[in-house]
């Protein structure tokens, strides 16, 4: 089979769970430097187990582990954040459940993804410290780029011709913004205003603390939410489910009510559009 160790550690991101039998369960993790894998619980879900609380989804947790016939066996766990302000805020935890499905659906088996997880745990971190529900554009933005699905947008995606400051076409299967000329020939896309495309570029750009500051209208945050998902659906290709849910939940919460940890911060001027 493989050279791996009988016994090893790593550290990771519980994104979900599935119930075997009577007390066992199967955890799907995402490690720094194993990328997803699932691996079994035995027993865990009987009351003196001492792992209980420690393998829960969205818990970032230190693991042990020995290899499996078909599947490798949690022996120790033990967490090192269990985001508990997330877990107690409707709005907040469905956007955490929201960035594990992606990783989920993004993340690649049994392969480093450092950057990648990274991305996942300063995200859940800002997250479970309050930051706004836009924060996600960047978590997507960035994962997007990190997996392989950088969105162009600086130039045209087509021909790479620039683009007047004016409202543009971003097209998922060109992959980005999209120049008049080559309107007819970028397949499915819609156009987004200029301050969509600022948002954009800033997402890629900048630093998730300065994002998570940033002050966006609920307008401009839907386009560009818009414009990603179609991105992240072409990805994909398909639709994911907690996307809808994140929705309904944030229909549920008044903008006002949401909270904020920073103060905002203007958004930058676009260097080239
Ligand atoms: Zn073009």
């Amino acid at each position: 089979m493989t050279d791996r160790p009988r016994a090893y550690k790593t550290e990771g991101v519980i994104l979900r769970r599935r119930n075997i039998g009577e007390a066992d369960t199967i955890f799907t993790v995402f490690s720094a430097s194993l990328g997803k894998f699932d691996a079994i619980a035995r027993g865990v879900r009987k009351a003196r187990s001492h792992m209980r609380g420690h393998l829960e989804p969205l818990t970032r947790s230190r693991l042990m582990l020995a290899r499996g016939r078909s599947l490798d066996v949690f022996t120790q766990a033990e967490t090192i954040d269990p985001y508990r302000h997330l877990h107690e805020d409707l709005e907040q935890s469905a956007l955490g459940v929201y960035c594990c499905e992606l990783i989920d659906r993004f993340g690649a088996e049994n392969m480093e993804q450092e950057d990648v997880y990274l991305l996942l745990v300063d995200t859940l971190a800002a997250i479970d410290g309050g930051a706004p529900g836009h924060i996600a554009r960047y978590f997507e933005v960035q994962l997007l780029a990190l997996t392989g699905y950088a969105l162009r947008l600086h130039g045209c995606a087509l021909c790479n011709a620039r683009l007047p400051e004016e409202d543009t076409l971003i097209s998922a299967p060109a992959g980005g913004l999209v120049c008049i000329a080559c309107r007819a020939r970028a397949g499915t896309g819609r156009i987004i205003s200029v301050r969509a495309v600022k948002v954009l570029r800033f997402a890629s750009s900048t630093t998730l603390e300065r994002f998570a500051a940033l002050r966006i209208d609920p307008d401009t945050e839907h386009e560009v939410a818009l414009a990603i998902g179609e991105s992240l659906r072409t990805a994909l290709d398909r639709d994911p489910a907690s996307a809808r849910y994140l929705e309904q939940v944030r229909r549920l919460t008044p903008a006002a009510e949401r909270p904020m940890n920073a103060e905002p911060e203007r958004l930058e001027p676009a260097d080239s559009i």
